[in-house]
């Protein structure tokens, strides 16, 4: 140890790089993580993940009380929107949490170097223009919004904003248009439309969602349609130019075609993210990135180079902050001389739209490219809870292997979907069968009752449709 600085040196301090640093700690070795933003947690913390939740849940609870929805249940309410209360919630959960890693840094005894860490050689970084020597560095630099040429975000303006601007917009926009049906779209538009704001999204595929089971795709698009969200699919922007407040934007058909174009107060730019690796010296340590941009790893998340690993959204897979975590903990574990796994067929995503949309394992599509599979599905009209809760749409659908009954995958759109789909993930881990789960007793009466029900459906024989 005499020679270096650190037992570990981590880049990043998102949920990929601060869980790292932790379970470094709490293993004996001696941690450290660089981070250059002003606080700790990486995007999920500061501009993801939490404040996109303060805004969703919070605008849930404003369409409940305006909508209609608490009428039903004999409450009348008129609500008022005060944005800047709105925010300052948002900004508290935000500052409570980044605080919160902060406080763990120092129980663990972890070092924060604060700025943006460069490679000057395969076990040398630079931070605010000292140098530390560490026997093993974790790349967990995360990611940033994909730009869309012609295009141009800027946040300060408030008209074309990525994800950033889009959680700190000062006013309701009256026309939102949201570029791609992907999670970050669904999610920040439905805040603004449940706000008051006309939300349109434009997304290049046929369908929104990519990646998602097909009938999941097709119910979600369905219900925020209903939910007043216009799209306009298989559709791409090629310009846009803002005029004062306003940007007007060139509409094509993906397949090419006569262009449109379509006014709006506010552009959203969400057609995914990149991994960061710009300015971090990669060539110093002898890294490359892949076609993507990414960094490839080995299953236990070693790099080509001796002593650096990488995890998160800057490798390969779903850029998902649970998936960064367990990373960063089979990362640590590996590190320590331990086994640290993560079984990536087992990472479930959750989109938090009213209701939630949720899966875990392969999408039905997926799975019956390898081989015979049986399905069971039930609807959440038919869930005593549900109903009662006058929460009628969305299903749970239970994907079967044909022979063996094993589950391949677990799919949901119900109020709760994002909570539900654990259960499912748990027993995918344990290599359950659908008869294992129908065959598990699910407390009355509960929306993961449809769990149960989906799986019961596999072999035909659920009780309630
Ligand atoms: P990041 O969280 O991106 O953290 C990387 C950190 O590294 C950053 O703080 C950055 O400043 C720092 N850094 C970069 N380069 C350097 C350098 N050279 N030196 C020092 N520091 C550096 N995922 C979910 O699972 N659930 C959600 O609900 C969810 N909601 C989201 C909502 C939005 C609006 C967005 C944008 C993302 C959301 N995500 C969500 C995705 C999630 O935020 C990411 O998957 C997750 O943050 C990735 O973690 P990470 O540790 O790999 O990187
Ligand atoms: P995404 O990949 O989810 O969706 C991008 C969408 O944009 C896709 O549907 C794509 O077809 C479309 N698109 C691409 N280019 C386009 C173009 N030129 N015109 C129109 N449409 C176009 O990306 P995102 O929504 O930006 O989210 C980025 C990442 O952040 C995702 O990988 C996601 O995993 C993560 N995230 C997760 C959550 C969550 O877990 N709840 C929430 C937000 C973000």
């Amino acid at each position: 140890m005499a020679d270096y600085d650190y037992d570990v040196l981590v880049i990043g301090s998102g949920p990929g790089g601060y869980v790292a640093a932790i379970r470094a700690a709490q293993l004996g070795l001696k941690t450290a993580c660089a981070e250059g933003r002003e606080t700790l947690g990486g995007t999920c913390l500061n501009v993801g993940c939490i404040p996109s939740k303060a805004m969703l849940h919070a605008s849930e609870y404003f369409e409940a009380a305006a909508g209609g929805a608490m009428a039903a249940m004999g409450i009348k309410v008129k609500p008022e929107l005060d944005l800047p209360v709105m925010h300052g919630q948002r900004k508290d959960a935000v500052k409570g949490l980044t605080g919160g890693i902060e406080f763990l840094f120092k129980k663990n005894k972890i070092d924060w170097l604060k700025g943006y860490a460069q490679f000057t050689s395969k076990d040398t970084v630079e931070v605010a223009g000292k140098a530390y020597r560490a026997k093993n560095i974790i790349i967990a630099t995360g990611s940033s919004v994909t730009p869309l040429p012609g295009v141009d975000v800027d946040n300060d303006k408030q008209v074309i904003v990525d994800s950033t601007g889009a959680l700190e917009l000062a006013k309701v926009p009256g026309h939102m248009v949201v570029i791609g049906g992907g999670v970050i779209g669904l999610e920040l538009g439905s805040v603004w439309r449940r706000l008051g704001a006309k939300v349109t999204v434009v997304e290049f595929l046929d369908q929104i969602l990519p990646g998602m089971d097909g009938d999941v795709r097709k119910e979600a698009n369905k219900i925020l349609k209903k939910q007043g969200m216009e799209f306009k699919l298989k559709t791409k922007v090629t310009k846009a130019d803002v005029k004062g407040k306003k940007a007007v934007l060139t509409l094509e058909p993906a397949a090419g075609g006569d262009a449109e174009t379509l006014e709006a107060d506010v552009v959203l730019v969400s057609i995914g993210r990149r991994p960061n690796t710009d300015g971090l010296g990669l060539d110093k340590a002898g890294l490359a990135v892949n076609q993507r941009g990414q960094i490839e790893t080995d299953h236990d998340f070693s790099t080509l180079v001796p002593g650096i690993w990488a995890i998160g959204d800057v490798i390969p897979g779903p850029m998902l902050a649970h998936k960064a975590e367990d990373e960063g903990i089979a990362c640590a574990e590996n590190i320590a001389g331990l086994t640290g796994i993560v079984n990536h067929d087992v990472i479930p995503s959750v989109v938090y739209t009213w209701p939630e949309i949720a899966g875990v394992g392969l999408t039905e599509e997926q799975a019956k490219e390898k081989g015979e599979v049986k399905v069971g599905k039930f609807p959440m009209m038919a869930n005593s809870r549900a109903k009662t809760n006058h929460e009628p749409d969305g299903f749970v659908k239970v994907i079967a292997d044909a022979k063996s009954d094993r589950v391949l995958g677990v799919w949901c759109i119900a109020s709760v979907a994002g909570t539900m789909i654990a259960q499912a993930a748990q027993a995918m881990e344990f290599g359950a069968t659908s008869e294992d789960i129908a065959y598990t007793c699910h407390a009355h009466p509960t929306h993961s009752e449809a769990i149960k029900e989906a799986a019961m459906a596999v072999t035909g024989k659920p009780i309630h449709i």
